[in-house]
Formats: structure tokens, C-alpha cells, sequence
């Protein structure tokens, strides 16, 4: 077999039956500009209708001894063999190229599987020896190949002209492209960015003597002359893997190591390449945190292996996080280091919960207070009485599950209104999140019996009262619902996401990172299209985050066949072709209209 890449613009191609095989035959010529010429007594609909608008001619009689010496290219895709055989004899004798459907013996040329980003194209054949494997690593393909590979094409396109344009020769054009290239895909995760058009300019600048440069690392490996590495000390933001920065996130993805708390886990991307080192250092239930002194010293030596390392930490690392610790022995052994704010949980989990951290008239002025530590008679004292005596004013607590009752009584203690509006917030931001609204004296009581675990963080004062009509999370048809979805599936994450649902975006094969992610908080259900994703979620069935009662939300037939074969017990089937709206309202409903749901066997 010989691949070739046909110009087919303009030039005419006859396709011999009318279904739904030839329709997708006559769709990719015509995509491609071919003429195409349909022969077939029954044609479909979408047929008539693209002859109706001139896109293509359509013969509507039963092939006969056609003169296809008139055709670049010949298909056959009817249900009759006689026919199809004949159209292959015909075209063979003319010295026409021939395909049939489904029959590689009567066939002059094959039709690759193609995973298409713009004018970038990646064909894949097997001469027809193992089709199976053809779709799919088709579909390996399509998930490892985002959509930026298409506007890099063109950048590099563009890029090209260019060089050609700076005439120069050969040898130094092939440098630029080298740096072009090096500098915009990462081989590793098999992603590429569009160059800056100063980045461009610099490369086109390479000097003539410049024949061997290093191009820009894609990573943020440093090597420093002293071996030295930068630590970043990010801020995950409160649980929702949404409200990292982007700036955060970056650094991420550059990292070399990431030093990980419990409460970041879930922010960790999940297309983080399975070369980073990942170290967990957070309070797991059941075994003790790693003792602050070992995490400074893990910091140091990864910083002084010439590492990037992200400090990743719940919220913003300087609020009651103790990151200014960590910047501190950074600074005194001389490692560089940063700081990326975080969105902290004391505004974020408030705002999920309709509570807004200030308001007009009624809050200003914000305290945020360690509550566990507030109530220590040994440390620095808070004055009960300052904050007890502003009625205009909000009091977030952290760390206040059990301190609570102590804080309620000293403040009562110091003559705070007992009425005042009061609230706690659990795993805010997140899908397990929880919200308790009292009055400062019975919070306590209410948050006992609502069984309220950290992490949640109290307010007291007037913003509170909001919190029923500024209630929109806890109203959303998918809140509660943390939903995995195979991150080729990033068409439905939008809707899913604005329909409350927290979502694991998943990249397949599963990476390291993913697996954190997946078991930072208890999935709910995971949302499929394929047999080939169900066939990649059964291996992490059972995993971190598969707790019992995990729903299988399969769109499409083939998915649910696949996920009942494999003996999932919770397999719900959603007619294929629905939209994310549509998905969600089904997820909302539990079963939902129109579901076709069977019994699992
Ligand atoms: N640096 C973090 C706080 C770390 S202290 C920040 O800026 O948010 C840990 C405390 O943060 C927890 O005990 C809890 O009070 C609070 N917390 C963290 N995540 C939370 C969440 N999702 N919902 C409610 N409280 C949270």
C-alpha cells in the first residue's frame, strides 16, 4: 500500500449507491471540493437535499455500463454485491481507481481513518489487515490531538512564508523551523500553542552563526549554573477545580513536581504529565500529615535538584495555609520562589453558599479569623469583645467545626446579639457541599445535628440574611453530582458545569494525576459516548472515587451495551445525539423521560 493525499478540488467522482455509506463518501469529497456525481435508484434524504443546492449531481437510475473512464475516482457502496463488483470491473478495465465499501477485495485503493485538526491531517491504514485497531487508535487520536493542533498548522503555515521570505539558506531555515517547532509542542503531552508573533520575530532573527541553539524548553526546567530550581507557591482556590488561576495553572503544567495538600488534590489538572513527580504531603484519613519540617526540606531538595516545583495549597497559600512559613525557609536557604494567590474559601464557599462576604450598608468590614486557633488561651489573644460590639460587620471562621460552640459563647459572652444571622458551609464550592443558616446562639446546635466535618467555614452577620434568596448553587439541577467525563467529551462540559455538576474532565489513558483527582471527593456518576470509554473506565472501576452507587450515564447505544457486558451495576441510557442540555435534564431527572433504561443483567 502506498499513501498518497489526493487533490480532488474540481475533479469528478462517481459514487454508485444512495445510503448512508455513500452518503459519507460524498460528504468527504465534497468537503474537499471533488465533483461528485451519485448514481442510485434510492437515495436518503440528506442526498436529495445537498442535489437540491447544487452541491452534488444526482442520477437517480440503477448503475449500468457507465463510461467511468470519465472519472478521477470511482466508489461503489450499495447492498448488492453483483453491482458492486461490477462498478470495481468496470473502473479496473478503464484504469480508474476503485473503492468498494466493506469489501478490500474489490477494492484498487483504501480509505485511511483520518483524525482531522484544520489543514493538519493524520491518516491511519492497516491495508486492510486489522481494521479494529485502525478505529481505534483513531480514537486515541482524537482524544491526544486538542483542537490547538489545527490554528498551529496554520501558524506554522504562516511561520513558513515567512522564513522563505527572509531568504536565507537552507541550513538556517532549518534551524528557525527547529525552533519554531521545539518551542510550540510539547512531545511529551503531544499538545501545541500558537507562537506570540514576538516570539516568531525572535526566531526569524536567529543569526547565521546560530546554527545549533537550544530552543526555548517547553517545560520550565531551569538550569542554573548552581543546579538551583524555583518553588511556586500556588493557591488552588477552594475545591473547585474551576477557580485555580490561570496563572497557577500554568505553572502547573510546567512543573517538574508538584508538593500537593489534601484540600488541593482536587485542582491538580488532570492532563499533568505522567512524568511530574506528585507528592502528597495533606492529612489522608487514617494517616498522620507529614510533619511541616519534612515538607520544607522535600521543598529545598527539589528546588535544589534544578527542579519546578509547585507548592500546591488549599485556598490561598498565605491565609491560614502557612505558606509564609514555607516562604520563609525558601528565603533563608537562598531558593527562589513565587507566590500565586489563590481564591480563598472563606469568600468562595460563602458565595456558593448566597452569602455575600460584604455588602453595602450592612458589612464594612471583613475579619478573617483561625477560629481553632482563636480560641487558645495561649497564643495571641482576639478581642472577643471588638468584634462582638460591630454589628456591621462580617466574621469568617476557618478551621471552626469544633471551635465553634467556644467561639459562639465567647462572643455571646462579650455581648453580641444572639439573633445575629449565622451560617456554616461545608466542602464549599465542591459537590459535597452542605450549608447550615441559623442565628449566632443556635449555629452550634444546628451544626451538630446536620453532622457538619471540616473542611467549612463559619459567617456571622448581616450578609447572611441573604442566603435564601441569593441561594443559586444549591438550586442548580445537577448540583451534588461530580461527574466524570472523558476529556474528549469537553463539548459537554460546558453545559454540565453551568447545570451545577462538578466534573472530572478525564484525559484517556489515565494519568497519575487523574486518579488524584478522581479520588479527592466521591464520584457520582461518570457520562460516556463510546464501548472504547467504557472499556478505559472499567480499569479504574472500584478505584479512588468509585464508591458504590456510580452511574453509568451512557449516551448512545453502544456505550450501555458495552457498560452492561462489563457488569456495571448502575447503566442508564441516553438516546445518542442529545445535547448537553438534554444530558444533564436526563442526569437531573435520575432515569428521565426518554430514557431507555434495561435492567442490568
Ligand atoms: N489557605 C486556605 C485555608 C487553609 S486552612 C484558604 O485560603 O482557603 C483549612 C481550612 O480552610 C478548613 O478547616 C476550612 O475552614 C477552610 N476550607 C478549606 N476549603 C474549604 C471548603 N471547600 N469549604 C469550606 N471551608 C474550607
Amino acid at each position: 500500500m502506498y499513501p498518497v493525499m489526493l487533490e480532488v478540488r474540481d475533479r469528478r467522482c462517481l459514487v454508485v449507491g444512495g445510503g448512508g455509506v455513500a452518503l459519507r463518501k460524498v460528504q468527504g469529497l465534497v468537503e474537499e471540493g471533488a465533483r461528485v456525481i451519485v448514481v442510485a435508484p434510492e437515495v436518503v434524504e440528506p442526498l436529495i437535499e445537498m442535489a437540491g443546492r447544487g452541491e452534488i449531481v444526482l442520477e437517480r437510475r440503477p448503475y449500468h455500463a457507465d463510461a467511468v473512464d470519465d472519472y478521477h475516482l470511482v466508489f461503489a457502496a450499495t447492498d448488492d454485491r453483483e453491482v458492486n463488483a461490477r462498478v470495481f470491473c468496470d473502473a479496473e478495465e478503464a484504469g480508474i481507481w476503485a473503492n468498494v465499501a466493506d469489501d478490500p477485495e474489490l477494492c484498487s485503493f483504501h480509505l485511511p481513518a483520518r483524525v482531522r485538526r484544520g489543514p493538519l491531517q493524520l491518516a491511519i491504514g492497516s491495508a486492510g489487515e486489522a481494521p479494529f485497531v485502525v478505529r481505534r487508535l483513531r480514537q486515541l487520536l482524537e482524544r491526544r490531538f486538542g483542537p490547538e493542533w489545527g490554528e498551529w498548522l496554520s501558524a506554522a503555515a504562516r511561520y513558513r512564508r515567512a522564513v522563505r521570505e527572509s531568504a536565507v539558506d537552507r541550513e538556517l531555515q532549518e534551524v528557525r523551523y527547529d525552533r519554531f517547532f521545539a518551542s510550540t509542542v510539547d512531545a511529551r503531552a503531544l499538545t501545541a500553542r500558537v507562537p506570540t508573533a514576538a516570539e516568531e520575530q525572535k526566531w526569524l532573527e536567529t543569526p547565521v552563526d546560530h546554527l545549533h541553539p537550544a530552543a526555548e524548553p517547553v517545560r520550565g526546567h531551569r538550569e542554573d549554573a548552581d543546579g538551583k530550581g524555583i518553588v511556586s507557591l500556588v493557591g488552588s482556590g477552594p475545591g473547585c477545580a474551576g477557580l485555580l488561576t490561570l496563572r497557577g495553572h500554568r505553572r502547573l503544567m510546567a512543573a517538574d513536581a508538584v508538593v500537593y495538600d489534601r484540600l488541593a488534590a482536587a485542582a491538580l489538572p488532570c492532563d499533568l504529565a505522567p512524568e511530574v513527580e506528585l507528592h502528597p504531603v495533606g492529612k489522608v484519613a487514617g494517616t498522620h500529615p507529614v510533619p511541616q519540617e519534612e515538607i520544607n526540606a522535600l521543598l529545598v531538595r527539589l528546588a535544589r535538584d534544578g527542579k519546578s516545583v509547585v507548592r500546591l495549597k488549599g485556598g490561598d497559600p498565605y491565609v491560614f495555609g502557612r505558606g509564609s512559613e514555607e516562604a520563609e525557609v525558601l528565603a533563608a536557604e537562598g531558593i527562589p520562589f513565587e507566590v500565586v494567590p489563590g481564591v480563598t474559601s472563606g469568600v468562595a464557599a460563602l458565595a456558593w453558599a448566597g452569602i455575600p462576604a460584604t455588602h453595602r450598608r450592612e458589612a464594612v468590614r471583613l475579619t478573617l479569623l483561625t477560629a481553632h486557633e482563636a480560641i487558645k488561651s495561649d497564643g495571641p489573644q482576639v478581642r472577643w469583645d471588638l468584634l462582638a460590639a460591630d454589628p456591621h460587620a462580617t466574621l469568617v471562621g476557618y478551621m471552626g467545626v469544633t471551635a465553634l460552640p467556644q467561639v459562639v459563647a465567647n462572643l455571646l459572652e462579650a455581648g453580641m446579639d444572639p439573633e445575629t444571622p449565622a451560617a456554616m458551609v461545608e466542602q464549599g464550592t465542591t459537590a459535597a457541599q452542605r450549608r447550615v443558616v441559623a442565628t449566632l446562639a443556635k449555629l452550634p446546635g444546628a451544626v451538630e445535628q446536620a453532622g457538619l466535618q471540616p473542611p467549612a467555614v463559619f459567617a456571622i452577620g448581616p450578609t447572611v440574611e441573604h442566603a435564601e434568596v441569593l441561594d443559586w448553587y444549591s438550586q442548580l439541577p445537577l448540583a451534588g453530582h461530580r461527574l466524570l467525563v472523558p476529556a474528549n467529551g469537553l463539548d459537554l462540559a460546558d453545559g454540565l458545569e453551568v447545570a451545577g455538576a462538578e466534573l472530572v474532565l478525564l484525559p484517556l489513558p489515565v494519568t497519575p494525576a487523574a486518579r488524584v483527582v478522581m479520588g479527592a471527593l466521591p464520584l457520582t456518576g461518570c457520562v460516556v459516548r463510546s464501548a472504547a470509554e467504557v472499556d478505559w473506565l472499567d480499569e479504574e472501576r472500584g478505584g479512588p472515587g468509585w464508591e458504590e452507587g456510580v452511574t453509568a450515564w451512557c449516551v448512545g447505544r453502544e456505550a450501555a451495551e458495552r457498560a452492561r457486558e462489563r457488569g456495571w451495576p448502575q447503566v442508564h441510557e441516553i438516546a445518542a445525539g442529545v445535547d448537553s442540555a438534554e444530558i444533564a435534564a436526563q442526569i437531573a431527572g435520575g432515569a428521565g423521560a426518554g430514557s431507555t433504561e434495561r435492567p442490568p443483567r
